[in-house]
């Protein structure tokens, strides 16, 4: 047998997951849910999932969807609130602007970000995955309930898959796959309008794609992408390729909370009979429905114990709730909770590991705030024009010539003027123009600086310019003076 695409990934899963792990389990962990034994994709057919937990989550995605596409809409001042144009690399976040030279700020907020999402692992499991991921939101709330609408339940899927091509499944396919893409040729609108804005794309769809070909073909990528994904490829980006999936194996340990099955409860399962009392046969409260294998987007079994597989999508507490509660059982046989609290009773302990996340996270909050707080409306550069010396501007005066470089950070128009500090008697003549920077632009000017030859003692005399712009000092700069080389030897 060759080596097919999801045998290949699944060994590679297996050595980035945690290899000692799959030494203690039993043969469950040998082989993936959606891989056959033939390593062909098993398609895994998810019952609709039901219950109080879906619910929320039903209403969490709305309102992410609706923040998803709605913050292209939103400006500032006639800007975007959120901007990540990579191409012009301008980067607006919540209203602030970043340029190339805020890079710095905008990689420790990431490494933040991520040193958040790991402490957040560490205690709370791969919750973000089945609560906030995109991928889940989409699959789930967008495209899943499309599917179910189209095709039925997860029996009636299974069935159409496994019938002849004949008209009811030629055109239930057919409109499922159109609306399929339809939704992803729009979401790749506005994944656009987060790259370019969303002026650009109605200027895009206004125009036609002939005076926007990079564009449109961008978008035309995408949609494919965003299709397949969604279309095809399904828990298969959860499982085999999602990086922080992957990260899973050394992030959790014992006492993370994670979706979990209370095997000291529900073990030995066995089969419901409401004539006998399960204490008296010594069985726990499983009753083997499979209600909790059925409607799990990853087709595992999560009786087998936390797994790389499990997004936390909760869709298996809902279903069990469900059972314990027609058994008359308590709920909670498969919940929130630790490896250690199920198997000790022990609660959640605040480790070295925790602190140690906690103390770096506080510390890089710390740095990023004092880098706010220190950043400038404008960033200035004063250097000396190349290759110049000075010059005998006229008998009292030397001059050298200067470019001053303006980076705009604000929202608006800056004029700029230029002061020299240090020497005090020194004039600066500015060349063309005053100099006016539009938001978010980049400004040059040239400028003369005359001082009176009899305080030039040396060749090279240090200077300091303030930037100024509607009388407020924005910067300070020093430079140097360049003198005659025969001042040093006086
Ligand atoms: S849904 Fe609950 S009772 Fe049914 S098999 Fe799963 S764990 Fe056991
Ligand atoms: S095991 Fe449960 S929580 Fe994990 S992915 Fe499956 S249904 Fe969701």
């Amino acid at each position: 047998m060759g080596l097919d695409y999801f045998t290949a990934f699944y060994i590679f899963a297996q050595i980035t997951y945690n290899m000692e792990e799959f030494d203690e389990f039993d043969d469950f962990r040998d082989k993936q849910s959606t891989i056959g034994d033939d390593g062909s994709r098993v398609w895994v057919y998810p019952k609709k999932p039901n219950g109080k937990l879906y619910n929320y989550r039903k209403l969490t995605s709305v309102v992410l969807l609706a923040v998803l596409f709605g913050l292209p809409f939103i400006k500032l001042n006639g800007d975007p609130f959120v901007l990540f144009n990579f191409i012009e690399r301008k980067f607006i976040i919540f209203g602030v602007m970043f340029y190339p030279q805020d890079f710095h700020l905008f990689v420790l907020s990431m490494i933040a970000f991520i040193v958040f999402v790991v402490l957040f692992t560490v205690i709370f499991g791969r919750i973000f995955c089945g609560w906030i991921c995109p991928q889940t939101i989409f699959m789930e709330f967008l495209y899943r309930p499309i599917e179910y609408w189209i095709e039925g339940n997860y029996s009636q899927q299974r069935k159409l898959d496994q019938a002849p091509l004949d008209f009811n499944k030629f055109w239930r396919k057919g409109l499922k796959h159109l609306i399929f893409y339809l939704i992803s040729f729009v979401t790749a609108h506005f994944f656009l309008a987060y790259i370019t804005g969303i002026d650009h794309v109605k200027e895009i769809i206004i125009d036609g794609p002939d005076t926007h070909l990079a564009g449109f073909i961008g978008m035309i990528v995408f949609s494919g992408v965003h299709y397949f994904v969604f279309a095809k490829l399904r828990e298969q980006v959860c499982i085999i390729i999602c990086p922080y999936g992957r990260l899973q194996g050394v992030l959790l340990d014992r006492n993370s909370i994670v979706v979990s099955y209370d095997y000291k409860r529900g073990e030995p399962r066995g089969k419901y009979n409401p004539l006998e009392d399960r204490n008296d046969k010594g069985k726990g409260d499983c009753i083997e429905c499979g209600s909790c294998q059925a409607v799990c987007p990853t087709g595992i079994d999560i009786r087998n114990g936390t797994q790389l597989e499990c997004i936390n999508c909760t869709a298996c507490i809902d279903a069990c709730n469900s059972v314990m509660r027609r058994v008359k059982k308590p709920e909670g046989l498969i919940r929130y909770a630790s490896e250690r609290s199920i198997a000790d009773k022990t609660k959640l302990k605040f480790n070295i590991r925790i602190l140690f996340y906690s103390v770096i996270l506080a510390g890089l909050l710390i740095l990023i705030a004092f880098l706010f707080s220190i950043r400038t409306d404008i960033e200035s550069t004063i250097l000396r024009q190349k290759g110049t010396m000075y010059q005998e501007y006229d008998s009292l005066h030397y001059s050298n010539i200067y470019m001053i470089q303006v980076i705009n950070k604000t929202r608006e128009a800056l004029p700029v003027e230029l002061k020299l500090d240090e020497p005090e008697n020194g004039e600066i003549k500015m060349i063309g123009d005053p100099l006016v920077v539009e938001k978010g632009q980049v400004g040059e000017a040239q400028f003369l600086v005359l001082i009176k030859k009899r305080d030039v003692k040396k060749s090279n005399t240090e200077v300091e310019f303030k930037v100024m712009s509607n009388g407020k000092e924005m910067d300070e700069i020093k430079s140097t003076f360049v003198g005659p080389n025969s001042l040093d030897k006086k």
